[in-house]
């Protein structure tokens, strides 16, 4: 079976799509993610045309599919919260030109936390995020909004099956929205992942496994239920490589782009090194080799 694998790479305004690419190619990766910039502010650059030109020659001849890169919004977008106006019409807009960036390079997802509930309840933040998805939407054309599974850190909406349903249902244009799930977020949301067949039989049962368009896979540090969020490597966390295994090899979802977000190993080191060559080639194989020291 051929999986759709790779991980979350750095994109630098000089090479852009192009150097991308080439990150997700040196870790043998068929897919990746990024950030169209800083993930913590809204400045962007422009989107050189022949760059990404360049960008999918080499793609191509890498058997990389356009059709299977993720963007990731900025985390400093919070639909949630409207105590400001003007700055929650002020993220309605940038992120409008974010998915504009995205079609611009021939990206169709973008994911997004859905968004944190601070100066309102559940439901109003529900409804805060329903109103400026639809907004965006109207805005901009073809790319698809994933709305993240989060773990429910602090205030955080989307944390259940049920909450990303209300979300979905109050989108007027539903094929212009989807789901993102995070391993590490499920686990720590509460979910027991070593029955991942019961938590897709809900989700379609409720939402419909179509949706699911892209799936994050991390190891988390901590127990089910935790609502941490602190992703581990894989194999080197409390979800374990056999589960993580059989999630990438569930049938059900079979033609997912898998995403690693795991830590650079050493991290703050000097010697720190990425990780996702190893996790890939480990996955791949469906065998376990330690890669850290
Ligand atoms: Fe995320
Ligand atoms: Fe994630
Ligand atoms: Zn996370």
């Amino acid at each position: 079976m051929e999986i759709i694998i790779g991980s979350h790479v750095s994109f630098n305004s000089k090479t852009q799509l192009l150097g991308t690419a080439e990150e997700a190619i040196s870790y043998g990766a068929n897919t990746f993610m990024f950030y169209t910039g800083s993930t913590q502010s809204t400045l962007r650059g422009e989107i050189d045309d022949k760059i990404s030109y360049e960008a999918l020659k080499l793609m191509n001849e890498n058997n990389i599919n356009i059709k299977n890169v993720i963007v990731h919004s900025p985390y400093i977008v919070n639909f949630a919260n409207r105590a400001d106006e003007r700055k929650y019409e002020f993220y309605i807009d940038f992120f409008s030109k974010e998915l504009d960036r995205c079609k611009k390079l021939g990206i169709t997802k973008i994911v997004l936390h859905p968004g944190s509930a601070v100066n309102c309840t559940r439901e109003e933040g529900i409804n805060n995020i329903i109103f400026a998805l639809n907004k965006v939407i109207e805005n901009t054309e073809e790319v698809i909004i994933l709305l993240e599974y989060m773990p429910g850190k602090g205030n955080e909406l989307g944390r259940s099956i049920d909450e990303l349903k209300l979300m979905i249902d109050g989108v007027k244009e539903k094929s212009r929205v989807a789901v993102c799930l995070d391993s590490c977020h499920m686990n720590d949301s509460g979910i027991d992942i070593t029955n991942i067949d019961s938590f897709l039989d809900e989700f379609d049962s409720k939402i419909g496994i179509d949706k699911i368009k892209c799936f994050h896979i991390n190891d988390s540090l901590n127990e089910v239920g935790s609502r941490k969020d602190r992703h581990a490597n894989i194999g080197y966390g409390n979800i374990g490589f056999d589960n993580i295994i059989n999630i990438v090899y569930n049938k059900r979802l079979q033609g997912i782009p898998f995403i690693l977000e795991t830590p650079y190993v050493n991290r703050n080191q000097k010697d720190a090194y990425a990780p996702y060559k190893y996790e890939i080639e480990n996955i791949r194989n469906k065998k376990f080799i330690d890669f850290i020291q």
